[in-house]
């Protein structure tokens, strides 16, 4: 069994149910994660990384409470998610104050409580091209990079546009080295996921489960065929789960499905156990600057 396990791209809450016109988009479901979360604790994972930010329902006293009650730790974000999900100070603040407000959050603390975000993420953009809003608070986000010099966890629609988003980030200087491009798998293109690799970053395996997106066969063929190619140190993994109807309780693949279904099937297609033990293990705990034992 592995230990010490992180998932590294969570919404432990999240709301993006008026946009969506879809109130299982609000993912509410205390008792049933807390559930979920302590049967991952018996499973060997010990953190989770919360991607919910400013505009999407981040709630840092639920986040609180669960951490509480299932002693797993779980990390925080700051920034704003994508067009139509921004909320109205994308528009009203500038560059340097929306950079500001997640330089706070990282530092002091998020919505006046001691817990600080340790994210900037997931910062998003759509299929075809990034917005003027979007590329703001991409600028706002190298900005509060580099002064905080925390790592920006990206959501690309579909796998779309990584190339763009990294143009973009490295224009304003910030460090590729320390960027998470999320979801790019889902572009079923592995030739596309080496191309993004070679630019420094990590790359997340975080939808995981979601076979309507991408079957998981073809995800664990990528994982095998990258770790073969001596990718292991950039691979991180996830579910992504975003709605009620996504938790076990409600007939979902629930928060277990990676480590009970997804790395059976990993193990059987031949990737090595010290393989995975890098990617859910020592990866993560690089990125957040936790020391091995
Ligand atoms: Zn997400």
């Amino acid at each position: 069994m592995i230990k010490d396990i992180t998932y590294m791209h969570e919404h432990v809450t999240i709301d993006l149910s008026k946009e969506k016109n879809n109130i299982d988009c609000k993912l509410d479901s205390f008792e049933e994660t807390k559930k979920e979360f302590l049967r991952l604790k018996e499973l060997g994972v010990t953190r989770i990384v919360d991607v919910t930010n400013i505009g999407i329902g981040r709630n840092v006293d639920y986040v609180m409470k669960m951490e509480e009650s299932t002693g797993l730790k779980i990390y925080m974000s700051t920034g704003y998610y994508k067009e139509p999900f921004l909320p109205k100070e994308v528009e009203e603040l500038n560059v340097e104050k929306l950079a500001q407000k997640m330089i706070d959050d990282i530092r002091i603390g998020i919505d006046g409580k001691k817990k600080c975000a340790t994210f900037i993420g997931e910062i998003g953009t759509g299929f075809k091209v990034i917005t003027e809003l979007e590329k703001k608070v991409f600028h706002a986000a190298a900005i509060a990079q580099k002064a905080t010099g925390v790592f920006i966890t990206t959501h690309t629609s579909l796998g779309k546009l990584g190339h763009e988003q990294l143009d973009f980030l490295e224009n304003l200087k910030a460090d590729l080295n320390k960027v998470i491009l999320g979801h790019t798998a889902l572009a079923n293109n592995l030739d596309y996921i080496r191309s993004l690799l070679k630019r420094g970053v990590y790359i997340e395996f975080d939808t995981i489960g979601k076979d309507s997106y991408l079957p998981d066969e073809i995800r664990a063929q990528f994982i095998k065929e990258l770790c073969d190619e001596g990718w292991s140190d950039k691979i991180i993994m996830s579910v992504d789960l975003t709605r009620k109807s996504h938790l076990k309780t409600n007939g979902g693949i629930g928060y277990a499905y990676l480590i009970e279904n997804f790395l059976p099937m990993l193990r059987k297609i031949g990737v090595q156990e010290v393989f995975l033990e890098k990617i859910l293990v020592e990866n993560p705990k690089k990125i957040l600057g936790v020391r091995s034992k």
